[in-house]
Protein backbone atom coordinates (compact mmCIF):
# COMPACT_ATOMS: atom_id res chain seq x y z
CA UNK A 1 0.00 0.00 0.00
CA UNK A 2 1.21 3.81 -0.68
CA UNK A 3 1.71 5.92 1.70
CA UNK A 4 -1.19 8.40 2.69
CA UNK A 5 -0.84 11.12 0.81
CA UNK A 6 -1.41 14.50 2.43
CA UNK A 7 -2.62 18.25 1.74
CA UNK A 8 0.68 19.58 3.13
CA UNK A 9 2.52 18.24 5.43
CA UNK A 10 5.69 19.90 7.07
CA UNK A 11 9.50 19.21 5.63
CA UNK A 12 12.40 19.77 7.48
CA UNK A 13 15.59 20.52 6.22
CA UNK A 14 18.14 19.65 8.79
CA UNK A 15 19.09 22.83 10.22
CA UNK A 16 16.44 22.85 12.51
CA UNK A 17 18.33 21.23 15.12
CA UNK A 18 21.67 22.61 14.81
CA UNK A 19 19.32 26.18 15.67
CA UNK A 20 17.99 24.27 18.61
CA UNK A 21 21.21 23.15 19.64
CA UNK A 22 22.55 26.24 19.96
CA UNK A 23 19.51 27.36 21.83
CA UNK A 24 19.84 25.31 24.60
CA UNK A 25 23.45 25.40 24.66
CA UNK A 26 23.90 28.95 25.09
CA UNK A 27 20.59 28.43 27.73
CA UNK A 28 18.17 30.43 25.61
CA UNK A 29 15.01 28.44 26.24
CA UNK A 30 12.63 31.08 26.93
CA UNK A 31 10.35 33.36 24.56
CA UNK A 32 13.17 35.37 23.29
CA UNK A 33 16.69 35.51 22.25
CA UNK A 34 18.86 34.92 19.44
CA UNK A 35 16.97 32.43 17.02
CA UNK A 36 14.09 34.93 17.50
CA UNK A 37 16.29 37.85 16.50
CA UNK A 38 17.84 35.81 13.64
CA UNK A 39 14.43 34.97 12.65
CA UNK A 40 12.74 38.15 12.35
CA UNK A 41 15.69 39.28 10.64
CA UNK A 42 15.42 36.83 8.12
CA UNK A 43 11.45 36.89 7.77
CA UNK A 44 12.38 41.34 6.93
CA UNK A 45 15.48 40.60 4.54
CA UNK A 46 12.59 38.30 2.62
CA UNK A 47 9.42 40.19 2.93
CA UNK A 48 11.49 43.15 2.00
CA UNK A 49 12.61 42.44 -1.15
CA UNK A 50 10.91 43.59 -4.05
CA UNK A 51 11.09 41.90 -8.01
CA UNK A 52 13.06 44.39 -10.31
CA UNK A 53 12.45 47.50 -7.86
CA UNK A 54 13.91 49.16 -4.37
CA UNK A 55 13.46 46.96 -1.79
CA UNK A 56 11.28 47.58 1.40
CA UNK A 57 11.36 48.78 5.14
CA UNK A 58 9.30 46.39 6.50
CA UNK A 59 10.05 45.17 10.56
CA UNK A 60 8.29 41.58 11.83
CA UNK A 61 7.61 40.55 14.91
CA UNK A 62 7.29 36.91 15.67
CA UNK A 63 4.88 35.05 17.48
CA UNK A 64 2.85 32.13 18.86
CA UNK A 65 0.36 31.71 16.30
CA UNK A 66 -1.20 33.37 13.50
CA UNK A 67 -4.26 33.93 14.84
CA UNK A 68 -2.64 35.94 17.77
CA UNK A 69 -1.04 38.12 14.95
CA UNK A 70 -4.60 38.84 13.84
CA UNK A 71 -5.61 39.46 17.24
CA UNK A 72 -2.69 42.00 17.88
CA UNK A 73 -3.18 43.95 15.03
CA UNK A 74 -7.08 44.73 15.38
CA UNK A 75 -5.76 45.85 19.08
CA UNK A 76 -3.06 48.59 17.26
CA UNK A 77 -5.60 49.39 14.84
CA UNK A 78 -7.96 50.33 17.87
CA UNK A 79 -10.77 47.87 17.22
CA UNK A 80 -12.47 47.65 20.29
CA UNK A 81 -16.06 46.66 22.05
CA UNK A 82 -18.44 48.19 19.80
CA UNK A 83 -16.50 48.14 16.73
CA UNK A 84 -16.79 46.46 13.39
CA UNK A 85 -14.06 45.05 11.36
CA UNK A 86 -14.80 44.27 7.61
CA UNK A 87 -13.24 40.76 6.69
CA UNK A 88 -13.34 38.34 3.71
CA UNK A 89 -15.72 35.65 4.58
CA UNK A 90 -14.62 32.90 2.59
CA UNK A 91 -11.81 32.15 4.86
CA UNK A 92 -10.53 29.72 7.84
CA UNK A 93 -12.18 30.99 11.31
CA UNK A 94 -8.82 32.35 12.46
CA UNK A 95 -9.02 35.73 10.13
CA UNK A 96 -12.54 36.73 12.10
CA UNK A 97 -12.63 35.29 15.82
CA UNK A 98 -9.95 37.33 16.94
CA UNK A 99 -12.48 40.49 16.07
CA UNK A 100 -15.24 38.82 18.73
CA UNK A 101 -12.29 37.97 21.21
CA UNK A 102 -12.45 42.17 21.66
CA UNK A 103 -16.08 42.40 21.47
CA UNK A 104 -16.22 43.90 18.33
CA UNK A 105 -18.79 42.61 15.06
CA UNK A 106 -16.80 41.12 11.83
CA UNK A 107 -18.72 42.20 8.89
CA UNK A 108 -18.68 39.77 5.88
CA UNK A 109 -17.30 40.66 2.53
CA UNK A 110 -18.17 37.90 0.12
CA UNK A 111 -15.00 37.25 -3.17
CA UNK A 112 -14.92 37.53 -6.66
CA UNK A 113 -14.15 35.37 -9.01
CA UNK A 114 -10.78 35.87 -10.17
CA UNK A 115 -8.73 35.69 -6.92
CA UNK A 116 -11.82 33.70 -4.53
CA UNK A 117 -10.67 36.73 -2.18
CA UNK A 118 -12.49 40.05 -1.29
CA UNK A 119 -14.76 41.39 -3.66
CA UNK A 120 -13.40 45.07 -4.15
CA UNK A 121 -16.77 46.63 -5.11
CA UNK A 122 -18.80 44.98 -2.53
CA UNK A 123 -15.94 46.46 0.43
CA UNK A 124 -16.83 49.52 -0.80
CA UNK A 125 -19.95 48.91 -1.24
CA UNK A 126 -20.43 47.73 2.70
CA UNK A 127 -17.98 50.80 3.77
CA UNK A 128 -20.71 53.42 2.51
CA UNK A 129 -23.63 50.80 3.85
CA UNK A 130 -22.07 50.74 7.26
CA UNK A 131 -21.08 54.82 7.82
CA UNK A 132 -24.68 55.59 6.65
CA UNK A 133 -26.36 52.34 9.19
CA UNK A 134 -23.69 53.06 12.12
CA UNK A 135 -22.63 56.32 11.82
CA UNK A 136 -19.38 55.43 12.31
CA UNK A 137 -16.25 53.96 9.85
CA UNK A 138 -15.40 50.01 10.31
CA UNK A 139 -11.72 50.43 12.31
CA UNK A 140 -10.18 47.42 10.03
CA UNK A 141 -10.39 45.85 6.30
CA UNK A 142 -9.02 41.80 6.68
CA UNK A 143 -8.20 40.20 3.31
CA UNK A 144 -7.22 36.83 2.86
CA UNK A 145 -4.48 35.25 0.53
CA UNK A 146 -6.67 32.39 -0.07
CA UNK A 147 -4.77 29.15 -0.59
CA UNK A 148 -1.90 31.68 -1.13
CA UNK A 149 -3.64 33.56 -4.10
CA UNK A 150 -3.49 37.33 -3.96
CA UNK A 151 -6.17 39.66 -3.27
CA UNK A 152 -6.72 42.67 -5.79
CA UNK A 153 -4.39 44.51 -3.58
CA UNK A 154 -4.33 47.79 -5.44
CA UNK A 155 -7.86 48.02 -5.65
CA UNK A 156 -8.38 47.00 -1.95
CA UNK A 157 -5.88 49.67 -0.65
CA UNK A 158 -7.08 52.47 -3.16
CA UNK A 159 -10.13 51.81 -1.70
CA UNK A 160 -8.99 51.50 2.09
CA UNK A 161 -6.75 54.53 1.72
CA UNK A 162 -9.56 56.94 0.11
CA UNK A 163 -11.79 55.65 3.25
CA UNK A 164 -8.36 55.77 5.76
CA UNK A 165 -9.24 52.28 6.39
CA UNK A 166 -6.31 50.53 7.94
CA UNK A 167 -5.16 46.99 5.89
CA UNK A 168 -4.01 43.87 8.00
CA UNK A 169 -3.60 41.56 4.99
CA UNK A 170 -4.11 38.22 6.55
CA UNK A 171 -0.71 36.18 4.27
CA UNK A 172 -1.48 33.09 6.84
CA UNK A 173 -1.60 31.13 3.83
CA UNK A 174 0.16 33.56 1.23
CA UNK A 175 3.39 33.31 2.67
CA UNK A 176 5.74 34.33 -0.38
CA UNK A 177 2.73 34.87 -2.83
CA UNK A 178 3.72 38.29 -4.60
CA UNK A 179 1.07 40.74 -6.67
CA UNK A 180 2.89 42.84 -8.96
CA UNK A 181 6.23 41.38 -7.68
CA UNK A 182 5.64 42.51 -3.87
CA UNK A 183 5.44 40.07 -1.43
CA UNK A 184 2.08 39.66 0.51
CA UNK A 185 1.81 41.08 3.56
CA UNK A 186 3.59 44.14 2.71
CA UNK A 187 0.68 45.88 1.52
CA UNK A 188 -1.48 47.43 4.42
CA UNK A 189 -0.35 48.81 7.82
CA UNK A 190 -0.18 45.16 8.88
CA UNK A 191 0.44 41.66 7.22
CA UNK A 192 -0.04 37.98 9.26
CA UNK A 193 1.91 35.32 8.50
CA UNK A 194 1.39 31.79 10.20
CA UNK A 195 4.01 29.24 10.52
CA UNK A 196 1.88 26.46 11.36
CA UNK A 197 2.40 22.92 11.10
CA UNK A 198 0.70 22.63 7.47
CA UNK A 199 2.19 26.11 6.37
CA UNK A 200 4.34 27.19 3.67
CA UNK A 201 7.00 26.87 6.42
CA UNK A 202 6.40 25.42 10.14
CA UNK A 203 8.01 26.46 13.61
CA UNK A 204 5.64 23.65 14.98
CA UNK A 205 2.88 26.67 15.47
CA UNK A 206 3.55 30.30 15.46
CA UNK A 207 3.49 33.23 13.24
CA UNK A 208 4.60 37.13 12.49
CA UNK A 209 3.23 40.17 12.44
CA UNK A 210 4.49 42.35 9.16
CA UNK A 211 4.34 45.96 10.40
CA UNK A 212 5.39 49.44 9.03
CA UNK A 213 8.13 50.60 11.10
CA UNK A 214 10.34 50.28 14.12
CA UNK A 215 7.65 52.24 16.39
CA UNK A 216 4.44 49.69 15.34
CA UNK A 217 6.64 46.96 16.10
CA UNK A 218 7.87 47.80 19.68
CA UNK A 219 4.31 48.34 20.15
CA UNK A 220 3.84 44.75 18.75
CA UNK A 221 6.41 43.64 20.70
CA UNK A 222 4.82 45.31 24.28
CA UNK A 223 1.11 43.96 23.93
CA UNK A 224 2.74 40.44 23.07
CA UNK A 225 5.01 40.38 26.29
CA UNK A 226 1.87 41.81 29.04
CA UNK A 227 2.24 45.21 28.63
CA UNK A 228 4.61 45.76 31.19
CA UNK A 229 5.39 49.13 32.65
CA UNK A 230 9.07 50.31 33.79
CA UNK A 231 9.21 49.42 37.15
CA UNK A 232 11.30 47.56 39.50
CA UNK A 233 7.81 45.56 39.74
CA UNK A 234 5.16 44.40 37.60
CA UNK A 235 3.14 47.72 36.67
CA UNK A 236 -0.08 47.08 34.20
CA UNK A 237 -1.92 49.66 32.49
CA UNK A 238 -3.07 47.92 29.46
CA UNK A 239 -3.96 44.23 29.18
CA UNK A 240 -1.31 42.22 27.57
CA UNK A 241 -0.98 38.68 26.19
CA UNK A 242 1.47 35.80 25.73
CA UNK A 243 2.37 35.42 22.21
CA UNK A 244 5.28 35.61 21.91
CA UNK A 245 7.46 33.00 20.08
CA UNK A 246 9.73 30.88 22.05
CA UNK A 247 13.63 30.77 20.81
CA UNK A 248 13.28 26.80 20.31
CA UNK A 249 10.08 27.79 17.83
CA UNK A 250 12.36 30.35 16.25
CA UNK A 251 15.74 27.90 15.60
CA UNK A 252 13.03 25.75 13.90
CA UNK A 253 12.00 28.43 11.76
CA UNK A 254 15.67 29.96 11.01
CA UNK A 255 16.15 25.99 9.36
CA UNK A 256 13.16 26.43 7.41
CA UNK A 257 14.48 29.82 5.79
CA UNK A 258 16.71 28.08 4.40
CA UNK A 259 14.45 26.02 2.14
CA UNK A 260 11.19 28.55 1.68
CA UNK A 261 11.94 28.95 -1.78
CA UNK A 262 12.56 25.65 -2.70
CA UNK A 263 9.08 25.27 -1.06
CA UNK A 264 7.51 28.17 -2.95
CA UNK A 265 8.94 26.92 -6.50
CA UNK A 266 7.57 22.87 -5.62
CA UNK A 267 4.07 24.20 -4.93
CA UNK A 268 4.24 25.93 -7.97
CA UNK A 269 5.44 23.12 -10.04
CA UNK A 270 3.06 20.38 -8.53
CA UNK A 271 0.37 23.21 -9.53
CA UNK A 272 1.71 23.13 -12.77
CA UNK A 273 1.52 19.75 -13.19
CA UNK A 274 -2.32 19.09 -12.02
CA UNK A 275 -2.94 22.11 -14.88
CA UNK A 276 -1.40 20.15 -17.53
CA UNK A 277 -3.09 16.26 -16.40
CA UNK A 278 -6.33 17.77 -15.97
CA UNK A 279 -6.46 20.07 -19.01
CA UNK A 280 -8.80 17.93 -20.77
CA UNK A 281 -10.51 16.72 -18.15
CA UNK A 282 -14.09 17.63 -19.10
CA UNK A 283 -15.68 19.31 -15.69
CA UNK A 284 -12.97 19.56 -13.54
CA UNK A 285 -11.28 23.07 -13.57
CA UNK A 286 -7.74 24.20 -11.88
CA UNK A 287 -7.99 27.74 -10.24
CA UNK A 288 -4.86 29.19 -11.62
CA UNK A 289 -3.48 32.85 -11.45
CA UNK A 290 -6.13 35.17 -13.00
CA UNK A 291 -3.55 37.75 -14.85
CA UNK A 292 0.60 38.78 -14.74
CA UNK A 293 0.45 40.47 -11.46
CA UNK A 294 -0.95 37.70 -9.63
CA UNK A 295 1.88 35.14 -8.23
CA UNK A 296 0.85 32.37 -5.86
CA UNK A 297 2.38 30.33 -3.42
CA UNK A 298 -0.23 27.82 -4.20
CA UNK A 299 -0.10 26.27 -0.86
CA UNK A 300 -3.12 24.19 -1.66
CA UNK A 301 -3.70 23.20 -5.38
CA UNK A 302 -7.96 24.03 -5.70
CA UNK A 303 -10.06 22.91 -8.44
CA UNK A 304 -13.78 23.06 -9.17
CA UNK A 305 -15.98 20.44 -10.40
CA UNK A 306 -18.81 21.53 -12.62
CA UNK A 307 -22.07 20.10 -10.68
CA UNK A 308 -23.33 18.45 -14.07
CA UNK A 309 -19.87 15.91 -13.27
CA UNK A 310 -20.76 12.77 -12.27
CA UNK A 311 -18.73 10.69 -9.33
CA UNK A 312 -19.03 7.37 -9.32
CA UNK A 313 -21.10 6.80 -5.72
CA UNK A 314 -22.41 10.03 -5.20
CA UNK A 315 -25.91 8.74 -4.79
CA UNK A 316 -24.18 7.76 -1.51
CA UNK A 317 -22.71 10.89 -0.40
CA UNK A 318 -23.64 12.53 3.01
CA UNK A 319 -25.59 9.15 4.26
CA UNK A 320 -23.75 8.69 7.34
CA UNK A 321 -22.62 11.14 10.22
CA UNK A 322 -18.78 11.55 9.73
CA UNK A 323 -16.89 10.73 12.92
CA UNK A 324 -13.79 12.40 12.33
CA UNK A 325 -13.37 15.86 11.20
CA UNK A 326 -11.10 17.74 8.60
CA UNK A 327 -7.38 19.01 10.73
CA UNK A 328 -8.45 16.22 13.04
CA UNK A 329 -5.45 15.81 14.69
CA UNK A 330 -5.17 19.44 15.64
CA UNK A 331 -7.18 18.62 18.86
CA UNK A 332 -10.97 17.69 19.94
CA UNK A 333 -13.40 17.76 18.18
CA UNK A 334 -17.54 17.32 19.08
CA UNK A 335 -19.59 14.71 17.19
CA UNK A 336 -21.64 15.75 14.35
CA UNK A 337 -25.65 16.07 15.30
CA UNK A 338 -26.25 15.33 11.58
CA UNK A 339 -24.66 14.31 8.42
CA UNK A 340 -25.83 17.29 6.38
CA UNK A 341 -26.15 20.74 6.97
CA UNK A 342 -27.69 23.53 5.03
CA UNK A 343 -24.69 25.03 2.94
CA UNK A 344 -22.20 21.63 2.13
CA UNK A 345 -20.17 20.75 -0.87
CA UNK A 346 -22.11 19.15 -4.26
CA UNK A 347 -22.72 15.42 -3.66
CA UNK A 348 -19.61 14.66 -6.56
CA UNK A 349 -17.46 16.68 -4.43
CA UNK A 350 -18.22 14.99 -1.49
CA UNK A 351 -17.88 11.63 -3.53
CA UNK A 352 -14.59 12.66 -5.29
CA UNK A 353 -13.31 13.13 -1.39
CA UNK A 354 -14.19 9.77 -0.29
CA UNK A 355 -13.22 8.33 -3.40
CA UNK A 356 -9.78 9.84 -3.20
CA UNK A 357 -9.56 8.95 0.72
CA UNK A 358 -10.21 5.33 -0.59
CA UNK A 359 -6.29 5.46 -2.49
CA UNK A 360 -4.93 6.92 0.35
CA UNK A 361 -5.25 10.62 -0.84
CA UNK A 362 -6.42 13.52 1.44
CA UNK A 363 -8.46 15.87 -0.05
CA UNK A 364 -10.53 18.65 1.62
CA UNK A 365 -13.59 21.22 1.10
CA UNK A 366 -13.02 24.73 0.34
CA UNK A 367 -13.26 27.09 3.61
CA UNK A 368 -16.54 27.21 4.51
CA UNK A 369 -17.83 30.77 4.37
CA UNK A 370 -18.01 32.25 7.47
CA UNK A 371 -21.52 34.12 6.50
CA UNK A 372 -22.50 30.29 6.49
CA UNK A 373 -21.00 29.27 10.20
CA UNK A 374 -23.93 29.13 12.73
CA UNK A 375 -21.81 30.88 15.26
CA UNK A 376 -21.44 33.91 12.79
CA UNK A 377 -25.72 33.84 11.96
CA UNK A 378 -25.99 37.20 13.56
CA UNK A 379 -22.82 39.34 11.98
CA UNK A 380 -23.74 41.64 9.00
CA UNK A 381 -22.73 40.22 5.39
CA UNK A 382 -22.55 41.24 1.79
CA UNK A 383 -22.64 38.48 -0.53
CA UNK A 384 -22.65 37.90 -3.97
CA UNK A 385 -23.16 34.02 -3.69
CA UNK A 386 -19.35 33.52 -5.07
CA UNK A 387 -18.57 32.01 -1.41
CA UNK A 388 -20.94 30.10 -1.58
CA UNK A 389 -21.23 28.52 -4.90
CA UNK A 390 -17.21 28.45 -4.91
CA UNK A 391 -18.08 26.35 -1.51
CA UNK A 392 -20.27 23.66 -3.08
CA UNK A 393 -18.04 22.57 -6.14
CA UNK A 394 -14.28 22.93 -4.94
CA UNK A 395 -12.25 20.82 -3.77
CA UNK A 396 -8.19 21.27 -2.20
CA UNK A 397 -6.03 18.95 -3.30
CA UNK A 398 -2.20 17.69 -2.05
CA UNK A 399 0.39 20.14 -2.95
CA UNK A 400 3.23 20.05 0.38
CA UNK A 401 6.67 19.41 -0.27
CA UNK A 402 6.57 15.38 -0.33
CA UNK A 403 3.91 15.39 -2.85
CA UNK A 404 5.76 13.76 -6.06
CA UNK A 405 5.03 14.28 -9.73
CA UNK A 406 4.52 10.18 -9.59
CA UNK A 407 2.07 11.39 -6.52
CA UNK A 408 0.48 13.59 -8.80
CA UNK A 409 -0.05 11.50 -11.82
CA UNK A 410 -1.66 9.02 -9.24
CA UNK A 411 -3.94 11.52 -8.32
CA UNK A 412 -4.64 12.84 -11.12
CA UNK A 413 -5.27 8.81 -12.36
CA UNK A 414 -7.84 8.06 -9.44
CA UNK A 415 -9.96 11.55 -10.09
CA UNK A 416 -10.32 10.01 -13.69
CA UNK A 417 -11.33 7.16 -12.32
CA UNK A 418 -13.66 8.08 -10.10
CA UNK A 419 -15.69 10.13 -13.06
CA UNK A 420 -18.66 7.98 -14.30
CA UNK A 421 -18.67 8.80 -17.55
CA UNK A 422 -21.56 6.54 -18.95
C1 LIG B 1 -3.58 29.32 9.25
C2 LIG B 1 -4.34 30.56 9.13
C3 LIG B 1 -4.24 31.61 10.07
C4 LIG B 1 -3.40 31.58 11.30
O1 LIG B 1 -3.44 30.42 11.98
P1 LIG B 1 -2.50 29.88 13.15
O2 LIG B 1 -2.81 28.44 13.10
O3 LIG B 1 -2.96 30.55 14.40
O4 LIG B 1 -1.06 30.17 12.87
C5 LIG B 1 -4.94 32.77 9.83
N1 LIG B 1 -5.69 32.92 8.73
C6 LIG B 1 -5.80 31.96 7.80
C7 LIG B 1 -6.61 32.22 6.58
C8 LIG B 1 -5.14 30.75 7.97
O5 LIG B 1 -5.27 29.78 7.04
Amino acid sequence: MRERILLCLAHMSGKEQDFIKEAFDQNWVVPLGPNVNGFEKDLEAFVNNRDNNSPLHKEVVALSAGTAAVHLALIACGVGPGDEVLVQSFTFCASSHPITYLGATPVFIDSERDTWNMDPDLLEEAIKDRIAKTGKKPKAIIPVALYGMPYQADRIMEIANRYEIPVIEDAAEGFGSRFMGQVLGTFGKYGVLSFNGNKMITTSGGGALICENAEDKREIMWYATQARESYPYYQHEAIGYNYRMSNICAGIGRGQMTILDDHIAHHKHVQELYCELLKDVKGVTMHCNPGADYDSNFWLCTAELDPELKIKGQENAYKQVITGAVGGAAGVIHAASSAVTDCQPNDNVEALRMALDAANIESRPLWKPMHKQPVYKNAPAYVNGVSESLFATGICLPAGPYVTDDDVRYIVDNIKAAIDNQ
